[in-house]
C-alpha cells in the first residue's frame, strides 16, 4: 500500500516540477510535498501503522522517494536560474558599435571671459589679485574714502544696509582701505568683486554687479604712472591702436580725479553709431588717491603717494561682446551664453 502511495507521490511530483515555470512554483511543490503538512511527511507519520519488521525498507524506500523529488527540483531550478541570467545577460548586451551621447561642455560666462583678461593684464604688469569683504562696515565703503554722511552716494535709497554701521558695500573701494591698512607698500593690487546698489533692473543698471578695483601706492607715484598703466590696460582689452583720454572728475577718494575715454574700437575714432557719433567711449574713473585717504590709513602723504582706478566688469563685457543689454548677462538664457 505504501509503495504505491509512495509511487503516486513521485508521479504527481514529476508532472508538477515538468509544469513549474517560477521559483515560486518550485517552492510551493517542496511545501506540497517534502513540507511539514506535505504528502511524503504523511506518509512517515503513518509509519506506526506499518508492521515492525517491514519499517526499515518502508523507511528507505520513503527517503529514496524523497532523495528523488529533492534532485529532481533543484535539477530544474538550477535550470531555470540559468535560463533567467541568460535573458538578463543577452537584456544587457551593449552594442559598442551605437554612436555614443553627446556630452554638453560648459564654457566660461562672458562677464568671467573679460575679468580674466583684465586680470592676466596686471598681473602681467606686476599687480596682486585681492579680495574684501561684501558685508562691509560703513567705515570702509564711506567714511574712510572722505566720503562725508551727508554725501549723497550715503543715500539710503542707493545702498543696501544691513544695520546702522553694516552694509552691502557699494563699490570695491573699500579694498583699497583694507590693504593700506596692512601697511605692506609698495602696493600694486588689483580688487574684483561683486558690489550691490539699490537700483532697478533695467538694461544699463542692476541691484548686483562686478568692479575691479586698482590701487597703487609707492613712493614717486604720479599721475604719469596712472596715465601709462590704465593705457596698456586699454590696448590689453581694446587693441594696440586703442588710444586714451583723461576728462576732470570728482570722486571723493582721489585728488585729481578723471574718467578715461578709449578711441570707438569700432570706427577708431572717427564716429559712428556704436560711440554715438562722438569717437570716444567711457570706460573707468580713475585718480590720485587723496592724501587724506592715506593719512587714515596711516601712510605718510609727504613720503608716499598713489592712484587708484575703478573698472566696470560688465561695461568691459558689453563693450567687447557688442552686447545692448545688461540684463542679458544675468537671465542665464543659453541661447546667449552659447555665443561667447
Ligand atoms: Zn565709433
Amino acid at each position: 500500500m505504501i509503495q504505491e502511495d509512495l509511487e503516486r507521490i513521485r508521479e504527481e511530483a514529476k508532472e508538477q516540477i515538468e509544469k513549474a515555470v517560477s521559483s515560486d512554483d518550485i517552492n510551493q511543490i517542496k511545501v506540497n510535498i517534502l513540507g511539514k503538512k506535505g504528502a511524503l511527511t504523511a506518509i512517515l507519520r503513518g509509519m506506526k501503522d506499518v508492521a515492525k519488521e517491514d519499517r526499515p525498507k518502508v523507511g528507505q524506500l520513503v527517503n529514496e522517494t524523497r532523495e528523488k523529488i529533492e534532485q529532481a527540483l533543484a535539477k530544474t531550478q538550477a535550470e531555470m536560474e540559468a535560463k533567467a541570467q541568460n535573458a538578463r545577460l543577452s537584456a544587457e548586451t551593449i552594442d559598442v558599435t551605437l554612436p555614443a551621447k553627446r556630452m554638453e561642455r560648459g564654457h566660461l560666462h562672458p562677464n568671467q571671459v573679460a575679468l580674466r583678461e583684465i586680470e592676466e593684464i596686471f598681473i602681467g604688469m606686476g599687480y596682486e589679485v585681492v579680495d574684501g569683504p561684501e558685508v562691509e562696515k560703513d567705515y570702509y565703503n564711506f567714511e574712510a574714502l572722505n566720503i562725508p554722511a551727508d554725501h549723497p552716494a550715503k543715500d539710503e535709497q542707493d545702498t543696501f544696509y544691513i544695520n546702522r554701521d553694516m552694509l552691502l558695500r557699494t563699490q570695491t573701494s573699500g579694498v583699497q582701505i583694507h590693504e593700506m591698512e596692512k601697511g605692506r607698500i609698495p602696493i600694486r593690487m588689483i580688487a574684483p568683486g561683486r558690489v550691490y546698489r539699490a537700483d532697478e533692473v533695467d538694461a544699463t543698471h542692476s541691484p548686483v554687479f562686478h568692479q575691479v578695483e586698482g590701487l597703487v601706492v609707492d613712493k614717486g607715484i604720479t599721475f604719469a604712472d596712472l596715465k601709462g598703466t590704465l593705457a596698456e590696460f586699454a590696448k590689453g582689452v581694446f587693441g594696440e591702436e586703442t588710444k586714451v583720454r583723461f576728462r576732470p572728475h570728482h570722486f571723493p577718494f582721489t585728488e585729481p580725479s578723471a574718467e578715461m575715454d578709449i578711441s570707438c574700437f569700432k570706427c577708431g575714432g572717427k564716429g559712428c553709431s556704436f560711440c554715438k557719433n562722438e569717437g570716444w567711449i567711457e570706460i573707468l574713473g580713475c585718480g590720485m588717491v587723496h592724501p587724506h585717504v592715506l593719512e587714515m590709513c596711516h601712510i605718510d602723504p609727504e613720503e608716499y603717494s598713489g592712484f587708484a582706478f575703478g573698472i566696470g566688469l560688465e561695461r568691459i563685457a558689453l563693450l567687447k561682446y557688442e552686447i545692448d543689454d545688461m540684463r542679458l548677462l544675468y537671465e542665464n538664457d543659453i541661447r546667449f551664453l552659447r555665443q561667447f
